[in-house]
């Protein structure tokens, strides 16, 4: 029988450097959205680009929270088995491994050291996993290595129980001074207790068995069964080391390494079971699934249940309290608000439902909402998008969370100035006075400005159902101040002086400055509540479609600017021939629907297909950038199925061109939406006549409604191009529109 977990490849994305980033993935063992996540390690660094796949050294497993190297990981420690000598650096304690000695799937990972055979397997749980160790037979003084990073950490070898427990705070920002990861290990053989002790930062063992300061690790003799086995249960908490014990007892309990594996498996066949595809090209197929795994990592579950069954979770945002309820943590609103969440509101709204309570709780705990968390506010990107990500759920029907408080909270940063660092929205004052922030004051005000615009729209859409008349109005107003920015000259959005002129001087190819990882072209278009405004501000339609011509039709040049080396985001950009559309990254995630939106299907179905068959694998170099927590896999997923959220915030789904010629979307409630699309997978990209439920349906757009209902898509798709439509009553969603 076929496995959906055999399409799964965690290598996809993870052949990524400092320079040039193939997704910048790492290849991570866990549960759908869980709170342990396991990578191999195979650098010695302590720094955050600790995997690639042409390293044949494994130096540990390594227990992460990571993002993203750019954010860098958090409560982080790694295992290393070994045998004979008592070697405690990294650099030495390394074996070397053949390519097909390690296996990683989502569930389970493997690999077999040359150097002594030893052979180390895992299966992760929520906030844990199950590793089993194999030693040859003879092998002499087995031993489990702890190896701790950067920080205080604490360790106790109890010989007499088998067990070790112990903490770490290793970190490197967003998290208060008491943040630690707590864990206990249950061993089922009995510890050597001569062969056992603590070592430090500098690598110098000791005989004490236990022991407390900066980077304190363990090495934790075994006797070893004559079957050569030795099995660890390990359980983890943000809170305890008797809420550590807690979780391993109830989601390990004496259960045997394969049942654990197939409880995690089938997590696994649940969340890629949602999305079934039929198609005769298994490449394609391999990616669509690794993708739908990738968008299934992050946000990481960060809460626990306690003694009494109540959600309780550390708070990084109260000064590191426990607070009762949900969170979800280690993820950025900028990056995941175009396509991830949108896709967990379509498929499972009781998990969007969730995430969206645990959000509110920051909220409660700090007094603001949260821009990306990881533990705590890192305050990362422009804008505070997560404006989107209430307003999209919102009206695509989730509200049993509190909805009252999240209004309370968005409202608060759209209208509350702070001077705090990292909290609400910088410039607000003149952004309220001036209708935009003035770039000869502050940094990257064309993207912040414009993420203002459509938060604000986006907060409106709530506003009108929870708000008052005046709240929706004055929202309203300043969603469609981005006319300000727009300079009908040059035809893009350019940072305006305090006093109202444009800044001098200005060049369509310099990034940073007031674009952030973009310039003038990738950053000029996030407008997506009021694209038919754009283009009426442009001069018409077709004059804006002209200009999406020519960004596809400039070369990919780009001048440094205000940002102090090469980017790896204009590396990437720079390296296909694509334009001036830099998929390698957020703020173009939407430019080739863009066409579609103004009546032009044929360019959007070029464009996204293009991208979908020259840019995306499963392989190790698989994405066109950092794939961003789900983001850039989301992408794939919904272009890739024919639909795609062009504006989250409104229940609409633009259409594209479908890969496949089936697609079944199984929402969670029971419903199944089906997409057919016979000849997709030959060159007929181009989708003309769609039916809906066996009736002509002419929108370039399905509501939210339809899809969520259930019922069957049917596109007949061509190798000829589709005829642009001008009846503006069939595109999508644009505020202009809404007001005629
Ligand atoms: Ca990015």
């Amino acid at each position: 029988m076929t496995n959906v977990l055999d399409y799964v490849h965690p290598l996809q994305g993870t052949a990524s450097v400092f320079h040039y980033s193939n997704g910048n993935t790492l290849p991570l063992v866990s549960l759908p959205f869980g709170m342990a996540s396991w990578s191999p390690q195979t650098t010695v660094s302590d720094g955050s680009w600790y995997f690639h796949p042409d390293h044949r050294h494994f130096y540990g497993l390594r227990l992460t929270q990571q993002p993203s190297p750019w954010i860098n990981d958090h409560g982080h420690f790694m295992l290393t088995p070994q045998t004979d000598r008592l070697m405690l650096s990294p650099m030495a304690a390394t074996s070397s491994f053949r390519r097909n000695d390690m296996l990683i799937k989502p569930d389970y990972f493997r690999i077999v050291l040359r150097r002594d055979g030893t052979k180390l397997e895992m299966t992760p749980t929520m906030r844990g996993a199950q590793v089993r160790l194999t030693f040859q037979p003879g092998a002499k003084e087995s031993r489990l290595v702890l190896h701790m990073f950067e920080g205080e950490s604490s360790i106790s070898i109890d010989a007499e129980h088998r067990v070790v427990t112990g903490y770490t705070r290793a970190n490197h920002a967003g998290a208060p001074d008491n943040f630690a990861t707590y864990f206990v290990m249950k061993f089922d053989s009995e510890l050597d207790v001569e062969g056992s002790g603590t070592f430090d930062a500098k690598y110098e063992a000791s005989k004490e068995l236990a022991a407390t300061g900066e980077q304190y690790g363990a090495y934790v003799g075994l006797k070893v069964p004559q079957s050569g086995v030795v099995g660890v249960r390990i359980g983890m908490s943000f809170i305890s080391v008797e809420q550590a014990k807690l979780n391993l007892e109830r989601e390990l309990g004496e259960r045997s390494f394969e049942e654990v594996r197939a409880e995690t498996a089938e997590a696994w066949s649940q969340r890629l079971g949602s999305i079934e595809i039929e198609t005769a090209d298994v490449r394609k197929r391999d990616t669509f699934y690794s993708c739908l795994y990738r968008a299934c990592l992050f946000p990481k579950t960060a809460y626990e249940i306690d003694a009494q069954g109540n959600n309780v979770y550390y708070s990084a945002h109260s000064g590191g309290t426990v607070q009762p309820g949900v969170m979800y943590a280690n993820i950025g609103f900028w990056d995941i608000y175009r396509t991830s969440l949108p896709l967990y509101t379509l498929l499972w709204p009781s998990l969007m439902n969730e995430m969206l309570q645990a959000w509110v709780n920051v909220y409660r705990d700090s007094g603001w909402m949260p821009k990306w968390i990881s533990p705590g506010e890192r305050s990362m990107m422009p804008g505070t998008l997560i404006d989107v990500v209430f307003a999209d759920a919102y009206v695509k029907g989730i509200r049993d969370f509190d909805v009252k408080l999240a209004y309370e909270g968005l409202l608060k940063h759209a209208t509350v100035p702070t001077d705090q660092e990292g909290l609400g929205r910088r410039g607000l004052r003149e952004y309220e006075k001036l209708g935009y922030i003035p770039g000869d004051r502050y940094h990257e005000t064309v993207s912040n400005t414009l993420d203002y615009y459509y938060g604000d729209f986006c907060i409106s859409q709530l506003a009108a159902e929870v708000g008052t008349e005046e709240e929706v109005r004055k929202l309203r107003e300043r969603a469609v101040n981005y006319k300000k920015l727009f300079d009908s000259v040059t035809g893009f959005m350019r940072p305006r002086n305090e006093d109202g002129s444009f800044m001098e001087p200005f060049d369509e190819f310099e990034w940073g400055g007031a674009y952030c990882e973009g310039g003038p072209w990738q950053c000029s278009w996030s407008v997506q509540h009021d694209l038919l405004g754009l283009a009426e501000a442009s001069g018409g339609r077709a004059v804006l479609k002209k200009k999406l011509d020519k960004l596809f039709a400039t070369p990919p040049q780009f001048r440094i600017g205000s940002y102090w080396c090469e980017i790896h985001e204009m590396s990437e950009m720079a390296a296909v021939d694509f334009g001036q559309f830099a998929i390698s990254n957020q703020p173009s995630f939407h430019t080739p629907y863009i066409y579609t939106a103004l009546g032009y299907p044929t360019e959007t179905q070029y464009w996204v297909r293009k991208t979908m068959e020259e840019l995306f694998s499963f392989e190790p170099d698989g994405f066109p950038g950092d794939e961003d927590n789900g983001s850039m896999s989301a992408w794939y997923l919904f272009s890739a199925m024919g639909l795609y959220p062009l504006t989250p915030g409104v229940p609409e789904y633009v259409t594209g061109s479908p890969l496949f010629t089936k697609v079944k979307l199984h929402i969670e409630g029971g419903k199944t939406f089906e997409i057919e699309a016979e000849g997709a997978d030959t060159d007929c990209i181009y989708a003309h006549d769609k039916t809906l439920n066996g009736e002509a349906h002419a929108p370039l757009f399905l509501t939210h409604e339809q899809v969520a209902a259930g019922g069957k898509l049917t596109f007949t798709m061509s190798d000829k191009p589709v005829a642009t439509v001008t009846d503006e009553a069939l595109l999508p969603y644009s505020m202009s529109k809404s007001l005629k």
